[in-house]
């Protein structure tokens, strides 16, 4: 059978396999391998009871984050709010680049709809052709847009303490701890006890994480290819790069620049530029030999 590992405790990995979980170790051979299972790894495992099993192989992955641990996200929800603090395009912007870098799907969500409007980002992130989704976990408006896109999907989201990520969740899908309950009763221990990350079932072939510690996203800025490769993870500028006079065109300021162009005349947002050069200065003096790795 093939499931997707949802929890990783001790050595003991919770498989989420159709409507079911099941407790499995990990085959001995993994030991002696450099890849240990990890939560969001699709694997092939074998049942030996009701609801235990053996993981007998792991399926290659898509991507894989360090901190948090965790595979195959294909969609990284970014949340801001009014308040806690205010929406900030840079950071959002930095983090769309990274999802992108990672193969994942970058979602701008504005939460807190029923404080004020959001016209403004809306107005970028439309410009930009990212999926962006403004929503009151409060008064349920846009809602329906998130729960879809959460469709078919591995998420997970980030964004600020206080932006309202879990409001939204507990919005859509009521108390997800409830639905976990049974399997933290099995260890003895309660969710809140740890902070492990784990999926949470929300549909089908949905799951979401519960993801402490994405600020670890940041590390990024001190990697190598994803310095070089940066204007591939803003689509909405790379789109014109082909455009430009020269090959070696960085799309800050050069003459014949099509993306700078593009900006001028109203068809690229400039708010996007201007993230993209501030990464880029702020990344001026990571070489081949200083980086970090992805
Ligand atoms: P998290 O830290 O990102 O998970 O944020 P929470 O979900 O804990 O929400 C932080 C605070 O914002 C709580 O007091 C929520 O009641 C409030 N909040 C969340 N969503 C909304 C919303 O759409 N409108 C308003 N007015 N308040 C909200």
């Amino acid at each position: 059978m093939t499931g997707i590992i949802v929890k990783a405790i001790s050595g003991f990995y919770y498989v989420s396999f159709s409507d079911q979980v099941y407790c499995c170790k990990a085959r001995g051979s993994f030991r002696n391998r450099e890849t240990s299972p990890l939560v969001g790894d699709r694997v092939d495992f074998t049942a030996i009871e009701e609801d235990e099993g053996v993981i007998e192989a792991i399926l290659p992955r898509k991507n894989a984050l360090s901190r948090p641990p965790i595979a195959n996200l294909d969609k990284l929800f970014i949340v801001s709010s009014f308040d806690h603090p205010a929406p900030n395009p840079y950071l959002i912007d930095k983090l769309s680049a990274i999802a992108f870098y990672h193969g994942m799907q970058p979602v701008i969500v504005f939460n807190k709809s029923d404080r004020g409007d959001f016209r403004a980002f809306e107005e970028i992130y439309s410009l930009s052709g990212l999926p962006t989704y403004t929503v009151s976990a409060k008064s349920g408006e846009g809602m329906q847009g998130i729960r879809e896109e959460l469709n078919n999907s591995v998420s997970a989201f980030t964004g600020n303490s206080g932006v309202g990520k879990s409001s939204i969740l507990n919005a859509l899908f009521g108390d997800l701890q409830l639905k976990t309950g049974a399997i933290s009763e099995k260890l003895g221990r309660g969710r809140h006890t740890t902070r492990h990350t784990e999926l949470f079932r929300v549909g089908e072939n949905a799951f979401v994480a519960d993801t402490p510690g994405f600020s670890a996203l940041d590390a990024h800025s001190r990697d190598y290819e994803f310095k070089t490769g940066l204007i591939r993870f803003f689509p909405d500028l790379d789109a014109f790069s082909d455009g430009c006079r020269f090959s070696s065109c960085t799309h800050v300021c050069e003459k014949g620049c099509a993306v700078t162009q593009a900006v001028k005349e109203g068809r690229a947002a400039e708010s996007r530029h201007t993230s993209y050069c501030q990464l880029l200065e702020e990344m001026k003096d990571v070489t081949a030999w200083n980086a970090d790795k992805k």
